[in-house]
């Protein structure tokens, strides 16, 4: 298992493959591994020669009050869990590598990262779209590969990746869940016993939402009886329940195309996101 903690390291053994005609996967992560990313792997392995793992705790996408000094941090485990589903190698930088001192730019993404995560994280996008630029330009794969757990990430990064002109396929695979639903999410590991119980209730209230709206019932009014379900269950807040064009994410009146389901919702102080299709 190779592991590189440069830029250098990172592109040269990148170099190397791609000069003997292997395809690249790239799968980026904060780390504190599950199956979740680990799936990514796999499903990249079904496309291309070889993947990368890349684990980094990203700074500029957490603002100064959210949990980045608390963020899971367990980089000898994620390196053999990202070895065990097969990837060629894992890029593990630290923040000097990542942020040299001088570093000015930044990448922004309008439209798709206003709403939803972008109202209630408004550093958020502009933090991810950075990274993920600088983790594509350094690894320069054939692929990249995010979950539609953060599906609008995901959109956000497609978005940019056609409007910069990226030579990267990005490939979005579905959520895994835990046998009850519950999005499986580094951040769950933030949550009691009895927190989990009200945690799986998040996924079944979107379900049933994606039901109704199957059923051709009115988006405003599946909206409002899927937020009481959510603040019955006993969450505390929800920063959004949204039913959205699945590509734009933007506000619909009616279907007219494929719909998606968006939550963020807290417990205690934990913050979980879900979404569905519908
Ligand atoms: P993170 O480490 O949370 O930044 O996530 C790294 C990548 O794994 C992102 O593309 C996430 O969307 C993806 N991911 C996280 N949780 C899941 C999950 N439960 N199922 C599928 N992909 C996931």
């Amino acid at each position: 298992m190779k592991v590189f903690r440069t830029v250098a390291e990172l592109r040269q053994a990148v170099g190397a493959e791609r000069k003997a005609g292997k395809r690249i996967g790239l799968v980026p992560t904060m780390g504190a591994l599950h199956e979740g990313h680990l799936s990514l792997v796999r499903e990249g392995l079904k496309r291309v020669d070889l993947v990368i793992g890349t684990i980094f705790v990203n700074p500029t996408q957490f603002a100064p009050h959210e949990d980045f000094a608390a963020y899971p941090r367990m980089q000898e485990e994620d390196i053999r869990k990202f070895e065990s589903a097969g990837a060629y190698g894992v890029f593990c930088p630290d923040a000097k590598e990542m942020y040299p001192q001088g570093f000015s730019s930044s990448v922004h993404v309008k439209g798709v990262s206003e709403p939803l995560e972008g109202e209630s994280r408004p550093h958020f996008f502009g933090g991810v779209a950075t990274v993920v630029t600088k983790l594509l330009m350094q690894a320069q794969p054939d692929v990249a590969l995010f979950g539609e757990k953060d599906y609008q990430q995901l959109q956000v990064i497609k978005r940019m990746v056609i409007d910069l002109d990226m030579p990267i396929e990005i490939v979005g695979a579905p959520t895994v869940r835990d046998a009850n639903g519950l999005a499986l999410s580094s951040r769950n590991a933030y949550l009691s016993p009895e927190q989990v119980v009200i945690a799986t209730t998040l996924n079944k209230a979107l379900y049933w939402m994606a039901e109704q709206v199957a059923a051709g019932g009115d988006l405003a009014t599946i909206r409002q009886q899927g937020l009481e379900k959510i603040m019955s269950a006993g969450f505390d807040t929800t920063d959004y329940l949204e039913i959205r064009d699945a590509s734009t994410l933007m506000p619909v009146e009616g279907r007219n195309g494929p719909l998606r389901i968006l939550v963020a919702a807290r417990i205690g102080t934990t913050r979980l996101i879900d979404n569905v299709a519908a």
